[in-house]
């Protein structure tokens, strides 16, 4: 029904096969993925379980569905969705320093901010590669089936914070004009400034995400017929889009 999008945590391919793939992962079991997409064309791609069968990606706390519908047991993402690892270390943080070009994007509930490794160039375009197999084994998978493991489980996860959606997407499906609905909201300022402009006074535009922030998305939630649960999700950034394209 979707494709869920994931960093590994790792500097390399290399760990995320001992983790995850060959005959004896180490999380055999617990964790597995479709592919793992390394940083480089050296690195190239790794497949560890078939486009027919599941794999054991995403389930753990998930709350919503491919679809951003409140998720049950019968709808995991380890049961409905294809699983893609790519290779990126994550946030900044303890013995992981930030480069000068890392992504500022803050959590869905918009109380955190994570400094985040950008993608790389020969990654992003292996992740497409990876991305047009998947859509022509699974033709009914379109651009808006297509997010992270952070919106799936939103108190849970932060992969895929920052994740260059647009241009992976664009390259997929051969569409230019997939627009770029995430980046302008990665940060608190610009999930305000969306809200502001759609009438759903967030209060002043400050970057600090409090209860009139939360109440003013809340609010285009319940018009555009979303879920009501005050996370920034990828089918936010996708219902911001059709309302300013629509009107309301
Ligand atoms: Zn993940």
């Amino acid at each position: 029904m979707g494709v869920t999008w994931h960093w590994t945590a790792t500097y390399d391919l290399a760990a995320c096969d001992r983790l995850l793939g060959g005959a004896e992962p180490e999380r055999k079991g617990q964790a597995s993925a479709h592919y793992a997409v390394g940083r480089s064309f050296a690195e190239g791609v790794s497949r560890y379980v078939s486009l027919s069968d599941r794999s054991w990606h995403a389930g753990v706390e998930q709350k919503l569905r491919w679809d951003g519908r409140p998720s049950t047991v019968r709808t995991k993402g380890a049961r409905a969705c294809i699983g893609i690892e790519t290779v990126n270390i994550g946030y900044a943080r303890d013995g992981v320093p930030a480069g000068p070009d890392w992504i500022g994007a803050a959590t869905p509930d918009g109380r955190r901010i994570f400094r985040v490794e950008p993608w790389a160039e020969e990654q992003i375009a292996m992740m497409a590669a990876v991305g047009r197999e998947i859509a022509a084994r699974w033709p009914g998978i379109g651009p808006r089936d297509h997010h992270g493991h952070h919106d799936l489980c939103p108190t849970w996860k932060q992969d895929v914070l920052g994740f260059p959606f647009a241009r992976v997407l664009r390259a997929i499906y051969d569409d230019p004009e997939i627009p770029d609905v995430w980046s302008d909201v990665w940060m608190p300022e610009g999930r305000q400034r969306a809200l502001a402009r759609l009438g759903f006074a967030p209060g002043p535009v400050d970057g600090v995400w409090g209860p009139r922030s939360d109440a003013a998305l809340r609010a285009l939630q319940a018009a555009a017929g979303l879920e009501v649960n005050g996370w920034w999700t990828t089918w936010v950034c996708w219902a911001v889009h059709d309302m300013e394209a629509g009107g309301r």
